[in-house]
């Protein structure tokens, strides 16, 4: 079996597939990817990004008002809004071939065990986000299941929730070697599949672990520290920003931080710590 194609069944598997439908055009496209001749590019269908607003508003205690985005732009991929939770399971699927087919970042591609798209429930009222997948994120393909993903799960559990609850995914699906940060052109080459999973999982609030995938997401250079404890619009979620678990790792005084990052969110949710 040809490497690209044990990544996109490794990928489906990763996504929850667990037996192959009659093939769609999007699981055909996906094929024709793969086997179309080296140098052969097959037409990328187009994206579209959900335009950002950023609310710099101080924190209150009561939820600040967000404008309304019009989200009336063409996008060739469906909105979960629109989708039964089966639907948007299947779109999700078909986008994950996708990404496992992808080359566009050739030192990535190459390098990659597999392509780590994300996971989680289809119809999450929360979206996680982070930066890019490390070792064991690359071996397992799926997001945040090293020390990170660890602390990860413990923050998810003291705020009442289980991890299937939420969809987690990062700014790439490919790991960079050696663990370095992710450059700009990566981000933006994948920024298709980040919108994709954000368009169909349509979250209620969408929260930015780490500088890179706040200033990705967001599209601004601002401290991650001065990005806490206020709401950022993206598209029709709101967004908070607050320290990657890697960092906590690293300085354990950032936990209390973070925590109040989660009752911030947790109280907008309506939810109290542990339910
Ligand atoms: S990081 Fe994203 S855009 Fe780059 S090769 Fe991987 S899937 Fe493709």
């Amino acid at each position: 079996m040809n490497r690209p194609l044990k990544q996109l069944l490794q990928s489906w598997h990763a996504a929850g597939l667990t037996h192959l439908p009659k093939p769609t055009s999007a699981a055909a496209e996906a094929m024709a990817r793969l086997s179309a001749p080296a140098g052969e590019s097959v037409p990328a269908e187009a994206s579209q990004s959900a335009p950002t607003a950023v609310v710099e508003e101080p924190a209150a205690a009561e939820p600040v008002q967000l404008p309304v985005v019009d989200e009336t732009s063409a996008s060739s991929i469906p909105a979960g809004a629109t989708l039964t939770p089966e639907e948007r399971e299947q779109a999700l699927v078909q986008l994950a071939g996708r990404v496992a087919a992808c080359q566009k970042c050739q030192e990535l591609a190459s390098t990659r065990k597999q392509t780590v798209f994300g996971v989680g429930n289809p119809t999450a009222r929360v979206m996680f986000i982070g930066e890019a997948p490390g070792a064991d994120e690359d071996a397992q393909g799926e997001p945040f299941v090293g020390k990170a993903g660890q602390l990860l799960n413990k923050i998810i559990g003291a705020c009442g929730w289980q991890r299937e609850e939420i969809y987690i995914c990062n700014i790439l699906r490919c790991r960079p070697p050696g663990n370095r940060t992710p450059e700009q052109v990566e981000a933006d080459h994948c920024r298709e599949f980040l919108d994709g999973q954000i368009r169909i999982v349509n979250p209620e609030y969408i929260v930015c672990w780490g500088s890179c995938a706040a200033q990705n997401l967001l599209g601004v250079d601002t401290p991650i520290g001065r990005m806490r404890q206020r709401w950022y619009q993206h598209g029709e979620a709101k967004v908070l920003c607050t320290y990657h678990p890697s960092y906590l790792l690293r300085n354990p005084d950032a936990k209390k931080p973070v925590w109040d990052d989660m009752k911030f969110l947790l109280a907008d949710m309506g939810l109290t710590p542990g339910r």
